[in-house]
This record gives C-alpha cells, sequence and structure tokens, in this order.
C-alpha cells in the first residue's frame, strides 16, 4: 500500500483505463472517497491528494469529520443505511444521499429539506437480489418508489444505487452492474424529464474497472484509497 496521493494515481488511472475500454469519457466517472473509520488526518491527506467528494455511513461520525474538515472544499455524500430519525441531520450534513430505500425515509428528508428551503440530491438504492445485504428497495418496488419521490419537492433523484454481494472474482458482479443500469433505462424510459436520471453509483475497492465498463458515473472507494480499516465495515 502506497501513500494516499499514490493509491489515488492507482485508482484514477484504473477509472481511465476502463473508461478507454469502452470508449467512454473519464469526466463521466467520479471519485467518491469512502471515509468510514477513517482517522481525520488521513482524511485530511486524501482531500490534499485531490479527493473531492467523501462518503460517509454513519451519521453521527460523519457530523463530527464535516465540523473537523469545515476548512476543507469537499463534498460529503451520505452511502450507508439511514435511520429515519437521522433525516434532520442528514439533510443538514450531506450534499447527496445515495441510499434512499424506502417511501418514510423518503417522506422524511423531504419534510426537512423543504423546511430548510432545499433540494436534495438522492439516489435511489436497488436490492439486487442479495440475501446478506438487506438495504435497497426490490426491483419489483422501484417504480413505486420512484414515482412516490418524484412528486416530493424536497428531493430530487438523480439516479440508482447498488451494492452487489462481494465476490472474488470482479467479473462475477459484472451482471449485478448491468442490471442496475438497465433499471436505470426503464427508470428513464418511464420518467417526463429523463434527462435528469444520469447517475449510476456503483462499484468498490476491487471491482470499480468493471463497474466503470459497466456504466458507473459514481463509484465509491475506500479501502484501495486509505487502505484496509480495523475491522471490516
Ligand atoms: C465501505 C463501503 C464502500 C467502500 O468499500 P471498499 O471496499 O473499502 O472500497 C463503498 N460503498 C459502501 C456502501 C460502503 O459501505
Amino acid at each position: 500500500m502506497g501513500s494516499i496521493s499514490e493509491n489515488l494515481k492507482c485508482v484514477e488511472d484504473g477509472i481511465r483505463l476502463a473508461c478507454t475500454r469502452v470508449g467512454r469519457s473519464p469526466h463521466e466517472v467520479k471519485l467518491v472517497g469512502v471515509t468510514k473509520m477513517v482517522p481525520i488526518d488521513r482524511v485530511r491527506e486524501g482531500v490534499r491528494a485531490g479527493i473531492t467528494i467523501l462518503g460517509e455511513n454513519y451519521v453521527q461520525e460523519a457530523r463530527s469529520k464535516i465540523e473537523a474538515l469545515s476548512d476543507l472544499q469537499v463534498a460529503w455524500h451520505f452511502i450507508g443505511h439511514l435511520q429515519s430519525n437521522k433525516a434532520r441531520i442528514a439533510v443538514d450534513c450531506f450534499q447527496c444521499i445515495h441510499s434512499l430505500d424506502r417511501a418514510s425515509l423518503a417522506r422524511e428528508l423531504d419534510r426537512h429539506a423543504q423546511k430548510r428551503g432545499k433540494v436534495v440530491p438522492v439516489l435511489i438504492q436497488v436490492n439486487l437480489g442479495d440475501e446478506e445485504t438487506k438495504s435497497g428497495v426490490a426491483p419489483e418496488g422501484l417504480h413505486a418508489l420512484f414515482a412516490a419521490v418524484a412528486e416530493m419537492d424536497g428531493l430530487a433523484v438523480r439516479g440508482l444505487m447498488a451494492l452487489p454481494p462481494y465476490l472474488e472474482n470482479p467479473e462475477d458482479v459484472r451482471p449485478y452492474f448491468r442490471r442496475l443500469r438497465k433499471l436505470l433505462g426503464f427508470l428513464k424510459g418511464e420518467c417526463p424529464r429523463p434527462e435528469t436520471l444520469t447517475e449510476l453509483s456503483m462499484g468498490m475497492s476491487h471491482d470499480f474497472q468493471v463497474a466503470v465498463e459497466e456504466g458507473a458515473t459514481l463509484v465509491r472507494v475506500g479501502t484501495a484509497l486509505f487502505g484496509a480499516r480495523p475491522c471490516s465495515l
């Protein structure tokens, strides 16, 4: 494992190469540096190295980091499971929420966003049939959830997110990424403003290159940038 700056170069190279293989522009892909369990000094080092979007899984942990790093020009994205009673803090702290997975949470986020006069960009998290992870709306429920959120003035759906199972060989994850891209295609077909549905948040440290080949616009990378976390989360 090199320095964060070297790691960042490697990840960016990986994104570029994957783009080249499928004829995409690297500008279509944004890197989210996942900083759960990463100490503040290392997060700062990452931002100094050039990371511009940070992803956090836990609201409380994120809140203290955001405060400690308030001097930095960086966007914070929420990528973890969000409890409805944390919706207010989430609306205050994050520029994008990747893990919207149920109508009750959407209503809470919308309520707080409207109180603040904000429109919060969100992605709908889809559970692609993996039994281990419970988060995410089932593909059969996606249309209804999308239709409900589309009515909410405080939220703007920008696309979809998925957390496929960890499979040793990244090639084995490809069908999941493909499925998410297809689901976004279906939503676009039904949406009066398909041009607003631009984002596919998919791909992590070990499979982001495959995700980029399959159309990812946001890759969420932790370990490959910051090193292994103290416990496997
Ligand atoms: C931890 C986490 C990541 C990053 O995982 P790495 O394997 O460390 O890159 C991405 N997305 C979500 C939702 C996560 O919880």
